[in-house]
């Protein structure tokens, strides 16, 4: 089975990363992908750009190995929908595909290009993240819902798994707030991920 993370990551931080591992073990994944998203088509512009979004991802990676950084977002012209990139990897590769979804993200999905039919090419996996409520359930999710994760295995796709992971209440929007009025976010990030915010003056107002 292969994860799949995506995001704006502008910029990354430790919330993501912890995040990214943690579900690696827990679903005794290949490796996850981090998939940067260029254009999202559901929320407003990103403030820094997708080639220093990228770039600030490759630094904070590093050489880890259980985590892959995947650029096809930025490769691709208009928007990024993530059924598209489901789709595209669908064809690559037999594995299971694990969509995991921080719960502020899950709340949103309906709004999704395609959302349904993302269920048909990958299972959803929310994962908590602090100070979200979850909506309630309609009956398209309820009837996907699945409690034992080894059924993960067994089906290619079409459930929906919640997991739950260390609480880290660090977001993007925070830091870039702190980056503004300069507060150091550090301990929040990595420190490779600030110099380069710092080195290219990224998110002053
Ligand atoms: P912003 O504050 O700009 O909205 P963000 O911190 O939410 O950014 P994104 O890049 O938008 O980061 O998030 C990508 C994915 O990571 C989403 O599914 C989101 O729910 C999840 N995520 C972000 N931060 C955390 C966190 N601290 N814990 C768990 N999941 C997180």
């Amino acid at each position: 089975m292969i994860g799949i993370f995506g995001g704006t990551f502008d910029p990354v931080h430790y919330g993501h990363l912890r995040a990214a591992l943690e579900l690696k073990a827990l679903f005794e994944l290949d490796h996850v992908r981090l998939i940067p998203c260029a254009k999202p088509s559901h929320r407003s512009q990103t403030a820094a750009s997708a080639r220093q979004r990228l770039e600030m991802l490759r630094l904070a990676v590093g050489n880890q190995q259980d985590l892959v950084i995947d650029a096809q977002e930025l490769e691709r012209e208009g928007y990024s929908y993530t059924f598209d990139t489901l789709t595209a990897l669908r064809q690559n590769t037999a594995q299971t595909l694990l969509l995991f979804l921080g719960s502020d993200a899950f709340n949103q999905l309906t709004t999704w290009y395609r959302w349904q039919e993302i269920f048909d090419v990958a299972h959803v996996v929310v994962i908590t993240r602090p100070d979200t409520v979850l909506n309630s359930l309609g009956h398209f999710f309820k009837k996907r819902l699945i409690d034992d994760k080894t059924l993960l295995k067994k089906y290619n796709a079409g459930g929906l798994f919640f997991q739950e992971i260390t609480q880290l209440a660090i977001s993007a929007t925070a830091i870039r707030g702190m980056m503004a009025t300069g507060y150091s976010p550090r301990f929040l990030l990595p420190d490779a991920v600030i110099d380069y915010i710092t080195q290219h003056q990224l998110y002053k107002n």
